[in-house]
């Protein structure tokens, strides 16, 4: 029922983005639409497509994916004040791309968790 999305094209640099990290499990680029001053996805090389479909086999590369937010957090120079990791799961919380990923976001106050 899930295909491949464009982030396997990206992980396999078949189209081009603005890479910040990429190593034997995770990549991580600039979201293309940002919804913030600095708007960065983690997505596993790997391809799941929703957290539903996360097993305990994936459990390294879920923790890499939080241990290089914290790196580049560091790298673009947020970690002190801060920001916010987000992953979407299906309809309700507008999942777009079928290949789980990590929004981090920050560089300016983000407001509430939510605004339903
Ligand atoms: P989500 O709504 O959680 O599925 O988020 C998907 C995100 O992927 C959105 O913020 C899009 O702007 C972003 N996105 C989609 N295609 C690309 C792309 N080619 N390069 C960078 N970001 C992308």
């Amino acid at each position: 029922m899930f295909k491949e999305t464009i982030f396997s094209k990206i992980i396999n640099r078949e189209i081009s983005v603005d890479l910040v990290y990429q190593d034997e499990l995770v990549t991580a680029f600039r979201d293309i639409e940002p919804k913030a001053a600095i708007h960065i996805l983690i997505i596993p090389n790997t391809f799941i497509p929703t957290i539903n479909h996360v097993k305990s086999i994936h459990e390294k590369i879920l923790g890499r994916m939080i241990t290089v937010a914290a790196k580049i957090a560091y790298d673009e120079g947020i970690s002190k004040d801060g920001y916010r990791l987000i992953m979407n799961c299906n309809r309700h919380s507008g999942q777009e791309v079928y290949h789980i990923h990590m929004h981090l976001l920050g560089g300016q106050p983000l407001g509430p968790l939510l605004s339903i």
